[in-house]
């Protein structure tokens, strides 16, 4: 990594835990910097904080007092997951103090080059597809972001011979000031998050963000069927490369007859993807703008796509039972993902939804569930209202359900022979689970337990 001197001496608040601020935490410690970290876990269960005070850092655990900006830091480094109406933030911002988040931290330390991926649905996807495009054409791609992997730690051990492949939030993304990927990817925008942002237009902001430092000799690929995304390419600096499902495109990645092209050149038919799903296409389009600016072969993609499944929890084949396929994607926590992954599907679905109540409606499912669904089971704080707009589509075979494998079973009773079960919540798991890759296992359990 690079050795920087400007954090030496400085007085930096780290502003919640969680991974991301226990490596910021280490990595500013390590380059000088005199740190307070600050975190909601009581200190009595916060091993972490525990371990940075054996590090000789001044922790204060168990909420987010006000004083504590009394030490006239000179930045702060914030989880993202806290929101920026957070009163310490607010008051932080009254005194000029700047916020970055981890991400930010992770740029500057780092020799290699990065590509940043973002957009509200399809990051982890197109991201962990990239990796695999890369390495199948022995460059040295390091996998990074909200998947799994703090960002400054990849960074930290990265050298010029790497590249970092990293999914990026919105909530990330906020807090980034020189951040300066060489290739940046922005795949859709949707409402998603508008609790966290505030507004539409905070929120678009964010996702732009991701290109606003680019100069021409980067690269931005973004998708042209997307009206708000192609009007942040209007203003983007960088060297542009639409991708687009709709349109023949004279530069870009596009698709023709079934045949996804990069610029005029064909590279694989779309029958040999093995990602299903329209929605998918969009992600395999932006991973192959890529795979070519890095001088990936025709050969290799085709080699990748037609071995690439998927990532668990996203439209993951689980098992057939008696000639009915179940589907696990857990990770639809909005109504966008959800209405594609029904639409991904020729067969009949039955569909388990519902979670965490963000305020919002679903009605913007019924020209989805008028066409394609046959029965809805429906849980947690939003049954009721996914129950009402199934009725509202016309879909009467319907049930509120308490637990997972209940849901399970009575799908299973709705279901005949030739259907799909497709858990596919259109919200967030935090109302009856920790996350929705427990959601995901507690539903990939209960079908095994069919099976017996
Ligand atoms: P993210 O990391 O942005 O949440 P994922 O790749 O984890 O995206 O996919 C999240 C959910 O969105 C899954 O349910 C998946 O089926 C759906 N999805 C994936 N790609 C897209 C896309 N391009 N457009 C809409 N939905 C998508």
């Amino acid at each position: 990594m690079k050795q920087l001197r400007m954090y030496n001496n400085k007085k930096i608040l780290i502003l919640g835990l969680a991974k991301s601020g226990y490596s910021a935490a280490l990595l500013l410690h390590q380059l000088g910097a005199s740190l307070i970290v600050n975190d909601l876990k009581r200190y009595e269960e916060n091993e972490k904080a525990k371990e940075l005070e054996q590090l000789g850092i001044e922790v204060v655990c168990g909420g987010h007092p006000l004083h504590l900006l009394d030490n006239d830091f000179d930045l702060i480094v914030k989880n993202p997951g806290i929101r920026y109406d957070n009163p310490l933030i607010e008051e932080a911002k009254k005194r000029n103090i700047p916020v970055i988040t981890e991400v930010e931290l992770a740029y500057q330390v780092s020799k290699a080059e990065f590509i940043g991926i973002t957009g509200s649905n399809g990051k982890t996807t197109t991201t962990m597809l990239i990796n695999e495009l890369l390495k199948e054409s022995n460059q040295q791609p390091l996998i990074a972001g909200n998947i799994g992997t703090v960002v400054s730690d990849v960074a930290t051990d990265a050298s010029e011979e790497n590249v970092i492949v990293t999914e990026l939030s919105s909530f990330q993304l906020m807090g980034i000031v020189e951040f300066k990927p060489k290739v940046s990817v922005l795949l859709n925008i949707f409402d998603a998050h508008l609790d966290y942002h505030g507004s539409k237009v905070a929120y678009v902001a964010a996702k732009s963000n991701v290109c606003m430092n680019q100069s021409q000799e980067d690269f931005f690929i973004y998708n042209a069927d997307d009206e708000l995304v192609t009007a942040i390419a209007k203003k983007c600096a960088a060297t542009l490369i639409p991708f687009s499902q709709k349109k023949k495109l004279a530069n870009g990645a596009w698709v023709n007859n079934r045949i996804v092209h990069f610029n005029d050149e064909p590279i694989i038919s779309t029958t040999k993807i093995a990602l299903p799903g329209e929605h998918n296409l969009e992600n395999v389009l932006a991973a192959i703008a890529v795979a070519k600016l890095y001088g990936v072969q025709n050969e290799w993609i085709e080699r990748v796509l037609t071995t690439f499944q998927g990532v668990k929890h996203r439209l993951e084949y689980i098992v057939t039972v008696d000639g009915r396929k179940f589907y696990n994607d857990s990770k639809a926590t909005n109504l966008l993902a959800t209405e594609k992954a029904i639409t991904s599907f020729d067969a009949p679905v039955i569909l388990l939804a519902g979670g965490l109540d963000r305020g919002n409606g679903f009605d913007e499912l019924i020209p989805v569930f008028k066409k394609h669904v046959k029965s809805v089971v429906s849980f947690g704080e939003t049954a009721e209202k996914l129950q009402q707009t199934a009725l509202r589509a016309g879909v009467h075979s319907t049930k509120i359900v308490q637990s997972m494998e209940e849901a399970v079973r009575t799908a299973y009773e709705f279901s005949t022979e030739g259907d799909v079960i497709l858990l596919s919540p259109a919200c967030a798991s935090w109302d009856q689970y920790k996350t929705f890759e427990e959601r995901g296992d507690m539903f990939i359990n209960s079908v095994h337990k069919l099976k017996v």
